[in-house]
């Protein structure tokens, strides 16, 4: 594929996410009351085990995303890179949760959807000007600035240009910031994915990446992931699928991370509370756990830490 049609199918992958998260959350397996505002189609059903995914997927990041909070007393700043349509900002003011800043960085045509969607429905624009204290709001059509959230079109590919961008924001290196990659670095070489998360680690004084996306994709179950994947147009596989956890992690460490963690889906699926995990498998039947216990086994959660200010970011677990 060229670059510009590569790119572009990356950027469908965007309502891929949507869909699926508001198919879940329809069912019943989180809530979300604003997914809904950002998905124009009307609601697709989705198989049992990709809702499962997705669940396991949102409370896995949320667990870490919260500890890291909780760390820092929300004295910090959220950068969440390839967002899509995410909805953590709206989740965390709802939970009184919010960093000093959350930012968001895309594609310059997927963040004017978004800021189009923001600025056309009060639900998403309300929550936005109750946490902004100055008296005007820098808008244009890639991107958005406001006290509390900014989000920005650009390409995670070309550092310098993104760093300026998130500065004009009021980025500042010296908060301690959790980033956020949710099926993004896939879709990255290898170059350009170790060069963000070294821009990272050379960056922010104290800081937590967190990683979550599909991995062993070489084994066999990979293989035919990715052809079932493809032929139901349900994602696209990028350019770096073929790492292994152990390989995931390795990354972090070779780029100037001091610690890294890393758990293949199952694990984590695993490791939420029993009587959650009881509620959603009444949710919806499967009928065989195989299936989905291999797709899981295909998707990682990885966080690394760099805590010069010592923080003790290195104690966060799931
Ligand atoms: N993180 C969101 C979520 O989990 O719902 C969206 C995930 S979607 C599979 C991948 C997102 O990464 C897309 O919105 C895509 O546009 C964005 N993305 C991928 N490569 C990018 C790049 N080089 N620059 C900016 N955004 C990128």
């Amino acid at each position: 594929l060229g670059t510009d049609v590569f790119d572009e199918a990356v950027r469908s992958t965007c309502d891929v996410a949507s869909h699926c998260k508001r198919y879940a959350v329809s069912v019943g397996y989180w809530k979300d009351p604003y997914i809904e505002h950002f998905v124009s189609h009307p609601k697709e059903r989705k198989a049992p085990e990709i809702s499962r995914g997705y669940y396991a997927r949102v409370q896995g990041v949320g667990r870490l995303l919260k500890a890291f909070l909780e760390k820092t007393k929300c004295n910090c700043q959220i950068i969440n890179l390839g967002a899509g349509m995410d909805t953590l900002f709206w989740k965390l003011k709802d939970e009184n949760l919010l960093p000093l800043k959350y930012f968001e960085v895309d594609f310059p045509s997927i963040v004017s959807r978004k800021i189009h969607y923001i600025k056309s429905k009060p639900p998403l624009s309300k929550p936005i000007m109750e946490s902004h204290s100055e008296e005007t709001v820098l808008i244009d059509a890639h991107s958005l600035d406001t006290s509390r959230y900014a989000i920005v079109g650009g390409d995670l590919r070309d550092l310098p240009k993104m760093e300026e961008q998130l500065k004009k924001c009021h980025m500042d290196p010296d908060l301690p910031t959790l980033l956020m990659t949710e099926c993004v670095l896939i879709y990255m070489t290898t170059e350009h994915s170790g060069d963000l998360i070294k821009w990272v680690a050379n960056t922010f004084r104290s800081a937590m990446f967190i990683n979550y996306e599909q991995v062993n994709m070489l084994d066999r179950f990979g293989q035919i992931m990715i052809e079932n994947l493809q032929n139901k147009q349900c994602e696209l596989v990028g350019a770096d699928a073929c790492r292994s956890l152990e390989t995931q992690k390795e990354r972090f460490l070779k780029h100037g991370w001091e610690t890294v963690n890393g758990l293949d889906m199952l694990k984590v699926y695993q490791s939420l509370p029993s009587d959650e995990i009881k509620r959603v498998e009444a949710l919806e039947f499967l009928d065989e756990k195989e299936p989905f216990e291999q797709l899981m086994q295909h998707y990682c959660l990885c966080w690394a830490i760099k805590d010069s200010q010592n923080l003790g970011l290195a104690d966060i677990t799931l």
